[in-house]
């Protein structure tokens, strides 16, 4: 599937907001967010008069990129979380949330979903006791989510599960840290998601269109 393979910096400023898609850098003062907060390109810096379709684009295109999705995909989640009970833009967020790539992440494995999702693509994860290396493999209350043996020495997996001590384990998920092993302990709950912002009823608005 074709990926977006520019500067990922670009798509933070792009929203002006840190999407934390880069790891260690986003927590410092390099972050692009932080030096140039204005959106990339020759007429980054001109005001613009932003319409309510232009806020409700943006919105999703938020959403969009920090889970690290094209649009048919990103599409396909919408449709099953407006077919499900309960409120569509909660039930969205929980869907992108219950990926295998980015519980890999939530639980400090990787320090960016990118590097979660090439990491289980390369089969480093097992859940439950089982193989997967499909990184849109939806989780489940429960799930033990384990490095395998033999990916266990490998530096980085030991460097960000150190570092994931900054950015903190979200509570919804439990990290055995010396045995390699995450546990789903619930779904999460709408308020434990709060990094970034995202405002997911502006993404119902502009699919309802
Ligand atoms: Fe780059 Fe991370 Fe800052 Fe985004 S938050 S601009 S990815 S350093």
């Amino acid at each position: 599937m074709a990926r977006y393979s520019g500067a990922v910096c670009r798509q933070c400023r792009r929203e002006n907001v840190k999407l934390f898609l880069k790891g260690d850098r986003c927590y410092t003062d390099k972050c692009a967010v932080e030096r140039r907060n204005y959106a990339p390109g020759q007429h980054g810096q001109r005001r613009t008069k932003v319409s309510d379709y232009g806020v409700q684009l943006r919105e999703k295109q938020k959403v969009k990129r920090t889970y690290g999705l094209q649009e048919k995909q990103f599409r396909l989640y919408f449709d099953k979380a407006d077919r499900m009970k309960g409120v569509t833009g909660e039930n969205l967020l929980m869907l992108l949330e219950r990926r295998l790539d980015s519980i890999v992440y939530r639980l400090g494995f990787a320090v960016s979903r990118a590097q979660a999702r090439t990491m289980v693509r390369h089969g480093h994860f097992s859940v439950n006791g089982g193989r997967v290396n499909i990184p849109s493999y939806l989780v489940r209350p429960a799930d033990v989510i384990e490095l395998r043996e033999k990916s266990r020495k490998i530096a980085s997996f030991n460097e960000s599960l150190d570092s994931v001590m900054r950015r903190g384990v979200p509570s919804w998920v439990e990290l055995d840290r010396d045995n390699f092993k995450g546990t789903i302990k619930a779904m999460p709950v709408r308020d434990e998601l709060t990094t970034p912002e995202f405002q997911e009823q502006l993404i119902v608005e502009l699919y309802s269109k």
